[in-house]
């Protein structure tokens, strides 16, 4: 299933808590790629089917085959974005003049990996509890999905849409400044 703004609201909540910790940019964008897969079928016509695993068995084409697993996660889709995230802080000048009262913050590469790499688990975490096609052992083998689960996938729904408000207010008294004036 595409991008929702829910799926922004988890990661909304660990953001507003510890965004001085977080390469934002990062962080929100690796949320956002980890639903590249449906482009690819629908746009840009990757082909659809059985994909073979490396260790036996096939996978079939679905919306959580290829991006929605801890491998792509550490080896494709964090390092893309931590390399999108650095290519857009080149325009350091040209966001702070958009954003006259920002605080720009510099991040190591190793920080906008992490940043990336958790925004990607947080949104893995969810999709997890929604999707039975998401495959933890790609691309080896298949692992059925242990937390596929209705109740789950509704409670962290509710609990960040709850949250977000608190989790604002709470991560300003925590980490100083503002969320939404800090850059990247
Ligand atoms: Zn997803």
């Amino acid at each position: 299933m595409p991008l929702t703004p829910f799926h922004l609201f988890p990661t909304g909540v660990v953001y507003f808590l510890f965004y001085r910790r977080l390469h934002g940019i990062a962080f929100i964008l690796a949320s956002v790629l980890m639903d590249i897969e449906p482009i690819l079928y629908l746009v840009l016509g990757f082909p659809q089917g059985s994909f073979p695993l490396l260790l036996g068995g096939y996978v079939p084409m679905s919306f959580h085959a290829f991006t929605h697993n801890p491998f792509a996660i550490f080896l494709g889709v964090a390092p893309l974005t931590a390399i999108l995230a650095k290519s857009l802080e080149l325009a350091k000048p040209l966001w702070l003049q958009i954003f006259l009262d920002a605080e720009w913050i510099d991040y190591s590469w190793k920080l906008t990996y992490l940043s990336a790499v958790l925004g990607c688990f947080i949104h893995l975490g969810w999709d997890s509890t929604m999707y039975s096609d998401v495959n933890f052992g790609f691309p080896f083998t298949r692992i059925s999905n242990p937390l596929r689960n209705s109740q789950f996938e509704i409670w962290i729904g509710i609990l960040s849409l709850i949250l977000i408000v608190p989790a604002y207010f709470v991560g300003k008294r925590i980490n100083g400044g503002n969320p939404l004036r800090k850059l990247p």
